[in-house]
């Protein structure tokens, strides 16, 4: 079967692709499950180099690998090349800690001596969305071969092309054939490998619905599964927060890749007293932001994934306004054969309303005003995803304190959410279970064993 990609900036098809038969799958699995054998065999010291060779690998190809993320899926150059650095900077922050967060640990029990080590489960199968295609793809690679597994890749079909730009990264960094490979399969052969013995784990980042469907294809096989799923995250502005700081900040948040980020902030909580000053200023900032072809360096914001998705935010939106939401700035799609859509601020939204009970995926920020913190805390976690969020107010303590309140995998004071190696990143609620990055990540897709050693008589 035959699809195509499909530079969303300008209507034009990039190329036609094939989905691989099953044989063809299948062949590539058993390949990468012999590479598996050899790979776990290294010590966590002798892969290493490895990943500091891929860093490099990746840094060498910056460029061009931001022209076809760019392509594929229409974010300004400018963060695709950002994309492919924070990329190399995560490989080489793994590089740096790994044998520390993989060493053995000494537990004291009864017996002569009792250690925690932390083995490779096999061959781990990942399922990626188009968003950050490099990103998503290589936050799960690079600790999932860092402790020993080996992996398959199917990324989102849009991206096809950066699902072969990342094999060959790791070919270019000399990494042992077939320990990481990128395959074409239909649905079908997807829910075949996660039922076979080749695959010991599946890690998908996607869209809700879709986690449900993988999570329980996994459960039924009794294979360990990790979700990184959607995000509605809480912008939440106290009557304390310096309004053009924070303001700058919900554009920010906001925007990136278009509002097409799981951690985007996604609704503005706003303490009443600040609202219309808040308001003002983070309308005229949206207005501001240059909006156009994303492989000009000064674009700001590019274009949306696909036409499906503008149609998406247009009904979201005309529901919300037909219930009384009011519309600041943008609100009406962009004519031409690319998939554009403005910076829009709305406000006067409130819980029943599509921008609020909803994954909004793209530049549409509703501004929701509340009496007080109590309020917008209950407010912020009266959704159905728990992913990100952040507080924005000159108290740090009273900041703390919200961010410990509110129901996600990470919250922010006073800076937008952002991903970080070092620390964990992932969900409760419907945003997803489990963990990537940090050592929490990295350990997400090994066997925990415990070594116990007793005296002879
Ligand atoms: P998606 O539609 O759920 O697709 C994700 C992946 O699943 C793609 O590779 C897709 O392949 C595949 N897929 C879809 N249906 C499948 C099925 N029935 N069987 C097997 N594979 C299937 O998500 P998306 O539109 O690409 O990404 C946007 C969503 O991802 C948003 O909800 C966003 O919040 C979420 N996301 C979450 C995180 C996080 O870390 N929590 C990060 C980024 C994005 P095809 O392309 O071939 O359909």
């Amino acid at each position: 079967m035959g699809f195509k990609t499909i530079n969303p900036a300008s209507g034009e098809t990039i190329r036609t692709w094939q989905t691989m038969d099953s044989a063809k799958v299948w062949e590539i699995a058993r390949l990468t499950q012999t590479a598996f054998r050899k790979w776990r065999g290294l010590t966590v010291a002798e892969r290493i180099p490895h990943f500091e060779k891929l860093a490099a690998v990746l840094r060498e190809n910056q460029d061009d690998w931001a022209v076809l993320i760019t392509t594929e899926m229409g974010k300004p150059i400018t963060e695709a090349r950002a994309e492919i650095e924070k990329c190399a900077w995560m490989t080489e922050v793994y590089a740096a800690n790994a044998e520390a967060w993989l060493a053995d640990e000494k537990v004291a029990v009864d017996g002569r001596s009792h250690t925690v080590i932390f083995q490779p489960l096999g061959v781990v199968f990942s399922i990626m969305p188009w968003n950050y295609p490099f990103w998503q793809a290589l936050r799960f690679a690079v600790p999932g071969l860092l402790a020993g597994n080996a992996s398959l890749l199917k990324h989102a079909s849009n991206v096809t092309g950066c699902a072969f730009a990342i094999e060959e990264a790791f070919v270019k960094a000399g990494f042992p054939a077939d320990v990481f490979r990128t395959i074409v399969p239909d649905y079908e052969t997807v829910s075949d490998l996660i039922a076979s013995d080749i695959v010991q784990g599946v890690s998908l980042t996607g869209s809700t619905g879709v986690g449900r469907h993988i999570g329980a294809e996994a459960g039924r096989n009794l294979k360990k599964v990790v979700l990184e799923l959607g995000g509605s995250d809480p912008f939440i502005v106290l009557e304390d927060a310096d309004i053009d700081f924070t303001a700058r900040g919900a554009v920010a948040g906001r925007m990136l890749t278009a509002g097409q980020s799981c951690i985007a902030s996604k609704r503005f909580i706003v303490v009443r007293e600040i609202a219309e000053a808040f308001a003002a200023r983070f309308t005229e900032l949206m207005t501001e932001l240059k909006v156009g072809d994303p492989r000009d360096e000064s674009t700001q914001v590019g274009s949306l994934v696909n036409p499906a998705a503008v149609t998406e935010l247009e009904e979201q939106l005309a529901q919300s306004v037909a219930l009384g939401a009011r519309i600041l700035c943008g609100g009406q799609k962009i004519p031409g054969p690319g998939c554009f859509y403005p910076p829009t601020v709305v406000t006067d939204t409130r819980p029943g309303m599509r921008l609020v009970d909803e994954e909004v995926f793209g530049p549409i920020a509703p501004i929701i005003i509340v009496n007080d913190e109590a309020e917008a805390v209950a407010l912020a976690n009266a959704s159905e995803f728990g992913l990100g969020g952040s507080v924005w107010t000159r108290d740090l303590v009273r900041g703390e304190r919200l961010a410990r309140e509110v129901d996600s995998g990470t919250l922010f004071v006073n800076s937008i959410t952002k991903s970080d190696p070092r620390m964990p990143f992932g969900g409760v609620k419907n945003s997803g279970l489990g963990r990537e990055l940090s050592h929490y990540g990295l350990k997400e897709f090994v066997n925990v064993k415990g070594i116990n050693v007793y005296d002879h008589g």
